[in-house]
């Protein structure tokens, strides 16, 4: 008898008939004599509904209320499925991330998971109870909701799966597994068999939303077997493992992509030691996620620092960037919210010479224009604008004869 923690993401819960679809998977995996932790996301596109309600109701947004008010979108979720599982014979009974004694730091918005104490987990599993947890969310260390950032629930199963020392965590979505790229944006995308957590990681990175990029830093970091499939259908999906050292692996395993993304660009920056220092200090302290930097060589003592982040950041990264410019003697900051950034990503490029060339070709050709370029030993990253992501990515996909074959 295997331990198994179940997620289930938004389309998979999205209405009365997908939920009873849950249900059935996770009664026929009890049948088959396996234990399972169910986690689910919030139906369908609730999570942005919530968030638009939130803009029309205020421009003033308290974290601590933000996550009060999204964590409810789980909540109908877990419910739910348990009554649908009670309608199959199987008990089931909810519990809030909070209940499950997932333990965060007060970060609210993007809370970081500290400690989990599952106890209530483990005692209903022991009375022959499916757990069903609320993904994305937390209690804080002091007392307060929190949510895990976009796409959390992904985080919460895997965090769950470590804690309980679970025999592997399933990620039911609605595609068969990780893709050679969003098969939303090529329709002949392949998918992978497996993927080793380095690469996942990097396409989690740069765009890959199929899973959350801490769910995978968790299951590496803790060595949790984890499959990513589709609800929908029993085709076979993606292992997420170890790099298996015997394998040769391929050049490019995927292209990824960020639609929007923003660059904010400071002139004038005094070439001296400290004052990049200053400037990532401040957007630390914002919290802000910085993506690329790019320092341009100096001319008369004089450089420019650009950085890429994520379209949500744009407007706190300008405040930062505008009250520290007069402090370090820059002249001015630019910020350009149309820029996009195309990526492709895999292992066996460490020792592969030329595919950075192949990369840049193949976008010269396709009158694409690279703006900044960024790299991993397993990864090439280039800001392109934001109207040729798509094309980027279906050129570079071709490039690389990712098709299915
Ligand atoms: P869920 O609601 O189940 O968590 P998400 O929408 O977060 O699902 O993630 C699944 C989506 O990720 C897919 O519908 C697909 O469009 C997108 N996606 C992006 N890149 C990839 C990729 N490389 N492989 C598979 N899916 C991808
Ligand atoms: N409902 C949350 C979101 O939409 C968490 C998740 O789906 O993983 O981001
Ligand atoms: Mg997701």
């Amino acid at each position: 008898m295997a331990l198994v923690v179940q997620k289930f993401g938004g389309s998979s819960v999205a209405d009365a008939e997908r939920i009873r679809a849950v249900a059935d998977r996770v009664a026929r995996s009890r049948r088959a004599g396996d234990e399972v932790v169910v986690v689910v996301s919030a139906m369908g596109k609730t999570t942005d509904g919530l968030i638009r309600l939130a803009d029309d109701v205020s421009s003033v947004q308290p974290g601590r209320e933000i996550d009060m008010l999204l964590t409810s979108g789980e909540r109908i979720s877990m419910a739910l499925v348990c009554m649908a599982l009670a309608e199959l014979g199987v008990e089931a009974e909810s519990f809030t991330g909070s209940q499950a004694g997932i333990l965060t730091d007060t970060d609210h918005t993007k809370a970081k998971i500290l400690e989990i104490t599952p106890r209530r987990l483990q005692e209903a599993l022991a009375r022959g109870v499916v757990p069903v947890v609320a993904g994305f969310q937390g209690v804080s260390t002091t007392n307060d909701i929190t949510t895990l950032g976009r796409g959390g629930s992904d985080t919460t199963a895997v965090a769950l799966a470590a804690a309980l020392c679970a025999d592997r965590c399933e990620i039911y979505t609605d595609v068969s597994g990780v893709f050679s790229t969003d098969p939303r944006i090529v329709r002949e995308a392949r998918r992978l068999d497996s993927v080793s957590f380095e690469e996942m990681m990097e396409i989690a990175a740069t765009g890959g939303k199929v899973l959350a990029l801490r769910s995978v830093e968790f299951a590496r970091n803790h060595h949790v077997p984890l499959y990513v499939c589709s609800s929908f259908t029993w085709e076979p999906g993606t292992w997420v493992t170890e790099e298996d050292p015997s394998m040769e692996q391929p050049v490019v395993s995927a292209v990824t992509c960020v639609a929007s993304q923003g660059k904010v660009t400071i002139l004038g920056v005094p070439d001296q030691p400290g004052v990049a220092a200053k400037l990532f200090r401040a957007l630390a302290d914002e919290l802000v996620n910085v993506d690329t930097i790019v320092q341009n060589t100096s001319t008369e003592g004089l450089t420019d620092i650009s950085f890429t982040v994520s379209h949500s950041e744009i407007e706190i990264s300008r405040a930062a960037a505008e009250r520290l410019a007069p402090q370090i003697g820059a002249s001015s900051v630019v910020i350009d919210d149309e820029i996009a950034q195309v990526s492709i990503i895999g292992g066996g490029m460490k020792t592969h010479p030329g595919v950075t060339a192949q990369m840049f070709e193949a976008l010269a050709a396709d009158e694409i224009n690279i703006e900044l370029i960024s790299t991993s030993p397993i990864r090439i990253s280039c800001v392109v604008r934001a109207d040729q992501a798509e094309r980027a990515v279906q050129v570079l996909h071709h490039a690389f004869s990712l098709e299915r074959g």
